[in-house]
């Protein structure tokens, strides 16, 4: 289980003092084995830094009230940003490099190993991405139904299939009835989210991309901005009005196409 859980509200009630948030972040890890320290895995480090980034929102919220502080009231499909925002921290060498390193000689992770790695996380993304539309699409058509029969379901899904499938499904084929997160995990007309959370995530991190990672100053300049609208706003201010006013303008999916080497080359 990997979770972050915190109080995000600056005053504690009528009356109270102003008290600073708190988070804390419940994660499981590999354990220390023999005497040695706790040897994370590379997923494990990526699952910190994104709970470590829902975090961040809880610790540096500016709003008041317990409700729409921190990471309370964000609505569904932005909640994942500052969590998904934090995991591309992992793809900047000097980043990974600042604590990567072996345990007993402090000799950096080689650098043709950090290549591997980065690009074993583009394998098959094209087919990755059209899974998770197909999955979207469905949901969505789906729940926009007017009238729910077995005929007309089957011809949303074949439509759906048409569109975004490239090896269609077999004709005994029947996902639909174990797609849980439609009708009994919450995501009802909600699955498209878990794109458009990397979609604001991937821009995000492309606006400090933009400035310049190793250049210090401007990493100060983007990331106070960042700070006081997306980590600090909260559930005070439409998530779309946030990301406005930290990114200039509204999402575009250019960096997350590139993050997953699906753009050409320049
Ligand atoms: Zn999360």
């Amino acid at each position: 289980m990997n979770e972050c859980v915190g109080r995000s509200a600056l005053l504690a009630g009528p009356g109270e003092a102003a008290r600073n948030p708190v988070a804390y972040l419940v994660c499981n890890q590999s354990p220390p084995i023999d005497g040695a320290p706790s040897l994370m895995t590379f997923n494990e480090v990526s699952t910190l830094f994104h709970e470590f980034g829902h975090g961040l929102q809880h610790m540096l919220t500016r709003v008041d009230h317990g409700g729409v502080a921190g990471i309370n009231g964000v609505e569904w499909d932005a909640v994942e940003l500052p969590s998904q925002f934090m995991e591309n921290w992992l793809r900047h060498k000097p980043t990974l490099w600042s604590f990567a390193r072996h345990f007993q000689t402090g000799e950096k992770l080689p650098e043709a190993t950090v290549d591997r790695v980065l690009d074993a996380q583009k394998f098959r993304a094209g087919t990755g991405f059209m899974r998770q539309l197909y999955f979207a699409s469905l949901d969505l058509a789906l729940h926009g139904l007017s009238e729910v029969t077995p005929e007309a379901v089957e011809r949303v899904r074949e439509d759906i299939v048409a569109r975004y499938t490239i090896v269609p499904p077999l004709p005994e084929d029947r996902f639909l009835c174990q797609f849980g997160h439609l009708f009994a995990g919450g995501y009802a007309a909600g699955y498209y989210s878990y794109k458009w959370a990397e979609v604001l995530s991937a821009d995000a991190f492309g606006a400090f991309e933009e400035a310049g990672l190793d250049d210090d100053a401007a990493m100060r300049e983007v990331g106070t901005r960042f700070r006081d609208t997306v980590l600090g706003l909260g559930g005070s201010v439409e998530p779309m009005e946030v990301f406005r006013r930290f990114r200039g303008r509204e999402p575009e999916t250019e960096a997350l196409l590139r993050h997953n080497g699906l753009l050409p080359a320049a």
